[in-house]
C-alpha cells in the first residue's frame, strides 16, 4: 500500500508518501517534504506554540501538495492517511489530525492515528528492514527513553530522563552560548574546534545501579562555568561545547551499557541490535560512541540517516503503513494526545512529564 504521512506536532510542517509492496519488511519513501519553522521562532530562541500552529494552517495544504506532486501521484494512489495526533504541541496536533481526518472522510480512506515516538521507534524498519526485538535509544527534543521494542505497538520502557532531555540540553547549552536556535547542530559543530578536556564537568547518574539518564546537573555546571568566564571568546564557547559533548557522550555510554547487558540477559536474541532514533540521533560523536559501544558488546548498530533522525512526515507515514498492514484503521472522532507514552505503563518520573 501507499500511505500519505503528515506531522505538525512542533516546529516543522511535513508530508510524505510511503509505499510497501505487499509485504517486503522496508517502505520506499516516494516524497518527503518538510517546511521547517526555523525562521519564525528563531527570534524567540525556542518554539512558541501559537507561532507554530499558525504557521502549521499557513504552510500544511501546500506541502502536502507538494508531497503529492514529488511523488508523481494523485488521490487515487493513495490508500490511507496518516498523521501524528500526539505526543506534542496541542495546536499544531489538531492541525495535522483535522487535515488528515478531511481528507480521508472527503476521500473515502482509513484514517490513522500515529504516536510521534513510534514514527521515530519505526524508522529502521522503514529504511533497512530490521525485524523485532530490538533495543531503542530515542533521543530527540522532548524524550531520552531506552526502550525495548518488542513487536508492533508492543513498547517497554527501560530508562528514561529524570528531568531534562538530551535534545533540550543541547539547545539550552546554544541557547546559554549564543549559538542561537535549533542548538544540536550549532554545539556540535562548535564542539570539532574545542578542547574536550578543558572544562571538568560532571557525569550525571554515571555508575548508579538505576538505568536512567539525567541532564539537568550538567546544564547548571556548565553555566557556572561560563560565568565565571565572563565574556567568552571563540576558543571559550568552542572549548565549552566540546567538553559538554564529552559528558554528555561519557554519560550516555554508561547508560546505555547497563541496557546493553539487561538485553542480554532477558531477551532471547540470536542477533542483538540497538537502534538510536531522534533528533539527536543526527549526532556524529553520539553517532560513533555507540558504534564502538555495540562492537564491543557484540550488537548490531543501526542509525537511520541523518535527514530521516530529525522530525520528518516519511517516519510518520510507514508507521501508519505498518498499522494499515495488519487491518488497523482509527475513528474520525479519535483526539489528538499532547501526552502519549510509547509504554503505556510507564508513568513519568518525578519532575518531568516525559
Ligand atoms: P520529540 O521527538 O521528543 O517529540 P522533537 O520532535 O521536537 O521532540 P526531534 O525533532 O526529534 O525532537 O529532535 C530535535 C532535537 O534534536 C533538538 O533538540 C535538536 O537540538 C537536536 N539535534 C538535532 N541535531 C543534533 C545534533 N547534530 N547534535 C545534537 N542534537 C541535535
Ligand atoms: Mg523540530
Ligand atoms: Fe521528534
Amino acid at each position: 500500500p501507499t500511505v500519505l504521512g503528515i506531522e505538525t506536532s512542533c516546529d516543522e510542517t511535513a508530508a510524505a508518501l510511503v509505499r510497501s509492496d505487499g509485504d517486503a519488511a522496508r517502505g520506499r519513501i516516494l516524497s518527503n517534504v518538510i517546511h521547517s519553522q526555523f525562521d519564525d521562532h528563531a527570534a524567540y530562541g525556542g518554539v512558541v506554540p501559537e507561532i507554530a500552529a499558525r504557521a502549521h494552517v499557513d504552510k500544511l495544504d501546500q506541502v502536502v501538495r507538494r508531497a503529492l506532486d514529488e511523488a508523481g501521484a494523485g488521490w487515487d494512489n493513495v490508500d490511507a492517511i496518516a498523521a501524528t495526533t500526539g505526543p506534542g504541541l496541542i495546536g499544531g496536533l489538531i492541525v495535522g489530525t483535522m487535515t488528515a481526518k478531511a481528507i480521508a472522510l472527503a476521500r473515502g480512506k482509513p484514517f490513522l492515528a500515529v504516536n510521534h515516538l513510534e514514527g521515530h521507534a519505526l524508522t529502521p524498519r522503514l529504511t533497512d528492514g530490521l525485524a523485532f526485538p530490538y533495543l531503542l535509544l530515542l533521543v530527540s527534543g522532548g524524550h531520552t527513553q531506552i526502550v525495548l521494542a518488542r513487536g508492533l505497538g508492543d513498547y517497554a520502557r527501560w530508562a528514561t530522563t529524570i528531568d531534562d532531555a538530551l535534545g533540550e540540553a543541547f539547545d539550552k547549552t546554544a541557547k546559554l552560548l549564543g549559538l542561537g536556535y535549533p542548538g544540536g547542530p550549532a554545539v556540535e559543530e562548535a564542539a570539532t574546534a574545542g578542547d574536550p578536556g578543558r572544562f571538568a564537568l560532571p557525569r550525571p547518574l554515571k555508575g548508579e545501579d538505576r538505568p536512567d539518564f539525567s541532564f539537568s546537573g550538567l546544564k547548571t555546571a556548565l553555566r557556572q562555568q561560563a560565568t565565571a568566564l565572563g565574556d567568552l571568546d571563540d576558543r571559550d564557547v568552542a572549548d565549552l561545547c566540546a567538553s559538554f559533548q564529552k559528558a554528555v557522550t561519557d554519560t550516555l555510554e554508561d547508560r546505555v551499557r547497563r541496557s546493553l547487558v539487561r538485553y542480554r540477559a532477558e531477551i532471547a536474541d540470536p542477533s542483538p541490535t540497538l537502534v538510536v532514533a531522534g533528533g539527536v540521533a543526527a549526532n556524529r560523536a553520539i553517532r560513533s560512541m555507540l558504534e564502538t559501544l555495540c562492537e564491543r558488546h557484540g550488537f548490531a548498530f543501526l542509525a537511520p540517516p541523518t535527514e530521516l533522525c530529525s522530525d520528518n512526515a516519511a517516519m510518520i507515514a510507514w508507521a501508519g503503513l505498518e498499522h494499515l498492514r495488519l487491518g488497523h484503521a482509527d475513528p474520525l472522532d479519535m483526539a489528538p494526545r499532547p501526552r502519549w507514552p510509547l509504554d503505556p505503563s510507564s508513568e513519568p518520573l518525578i519532575g518531568s512529564g516525559r
